[in-house]
């Protein structure tokens, strides 16, 4: 065991061997996860597959991203074919994955790489750093994962695993860089890209937040946390302020004849460059309005429609602050015009449209919500 200011003390049990890759990678020899982004064996990883693997992957579980994975591999095969997409299309085959910013610099990045690095992504992690959207995590997984050099990736999953092996006391965020330097200093020169897919894999399937699975666990006998018996108080956190709940209003306009009115989000900020049905600022102190003219500023095509309150509010929750939205419906004859900077959108072409997860929630409430209200009219005839 190494010697470190945050080894645990004296008294307490200790484990009889010290943790190695070599473990880890025998284990990972046969337990590691299938997946459309890996290959197995002497073959040769995809860099561009591993990028795009990897910026689906922040902050977004395997499970969610393996449909989009293979929806843009099957209309994106290669970089060269990313780089020459529109946007806005981008966008849409994005919507529903979150944190769209990273859409916006997938597009920007495959452009970049392009451009000015004749379609080849750079190997070393420091160059890797500078193109769109690759922070230290990612440069560092795509350098070791893709092209075999000596990198370690650290996100939350493996601070976790590291702060159990070796019992580490220092609470987060501080013991970001101890951990980092743990998980380097482990890290072997040959195979470091199946060192880190296996540390990966290890963090998502074994050594999860709660219960993990000790017993089938490779390094069991050389984890200080597993051997003092509390290795699920691991990691030290120190305790973070939730974000104060922001609410506001949206207001989905129904055409008869089967359109929707929708905008285009300012190009910068959350949720930047998405669609969105037209709503009010969202803060702390938004008071919904019981009356029945919430966009009474609306432009003249619209001003007079009348407009119903769903019950039930929409909650959305965003990585910094929750939402809730008080949802207003309304119904407006077709070939309404569009007040300015808004368009009607037929329903059915909704899928086009590069709609937030939040966007969806919203429009699904509503169309239930109209739904029960023409029943409810038909009832009463
Ligand atoms: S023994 Fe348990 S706590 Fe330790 S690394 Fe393995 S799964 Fe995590």
């Amino acid at each position: 065991m190494r010697e470190t200011s945050w080894a645990p003390s004296e008294e307490r049990a200790k484990p009889k061997t010290a943790p190695d890759a070599a473990t880890l990678l025998a284990w990972y020899d046969v337990s590691a996860r299938v997946l459309p982004w890996r290959v197995r064996g002497s073959a040769k990883p995809d860099p561009y597959r591993v990028w795009l693997s990897e910026i689906m992957l922040q902050q977004t579980r395997v499970e969610t991203v393996l449909p989009y994975f293979a929806k843009f591999l099957a209309r994106w095969p290669d970089l060269i074919s990313l780089a020459n997409a529109r946007q806005e299309e981008v966008l849409s085959a994005w919507a529903g994955l979150g944190y769209y910013a990273r859409a916006r610099n997938l597009h920007a990045c495959a452009r970049t790489v392009s451009a000015e690095y004749s379609g080849r992504f750079p190997e070393d992690e420091a160059e890797l750093r500078r193109l769109p959207g690759i922070g230290a995590y990612t440069a560092a997984a795509i350098s070791a994962i893709a092209f075999g050099r000596k990198a370690t990736p650290v996100d939350g999953n493996i601070e976790r695993v590291m702060s159990r092996l070796f019992a580490v006391e220092e609470k987060l965020p501080a013991a970001k860089k101890a951990l980092a330097r743990l998980a380097a200093e482990m890290t072997p020169a040959h195979r470091a890209g199946d060192f880190a897919q296996a540390l990966m894999d290890l963090g998502a399937t074994i050594c999860t937040p709660k219960n993990p699975a000790c017993t089938i666990c490779p390094w069991m006998e050389s984890c200080a946390a597993r051997v003092r018996g509390d290795q699920q108080t691991f990691p030290r956190k120190i305790a973070k302020a939730e974000g104060r709940l922001r609410k506001g209003a949206a207001f989905v306009v129904i055409r008869e004849d089967g359109h929707i009115l929708l905008r285009t989000r300012a190009d910068k900020g959350l949720l930047a460059s998405m669609t969105e049905v037209p709503g009010s600022e969202w803060s702390a102190d938004y008071r919904a309005s019981t009356k029945a003219a919430p966009l009474a500023n609306m432009a003249a095509p619209l001003a007079n429609i009348k407009w119903l309150k769903a019950a039930e509010t929409v909650r959305h929750v965003f990585t910094h602050f929750p939402l809730e939205l008080t949802v207003y419906t309304a119904q407006a004859p077709a070939r309404t015009k569009a007040p300015k900077g808004m368009r009607f959108v037929q329903l059915r072409a909704l899928g086009d449209e590069a709609l937030p997860s939040v966007m969806r929630k919203v429009i699904a409430h509503a169309l239930e919500f109209g739904g029960k209200q023409k029943s409810k009219g038909r009832a009463k005839k």
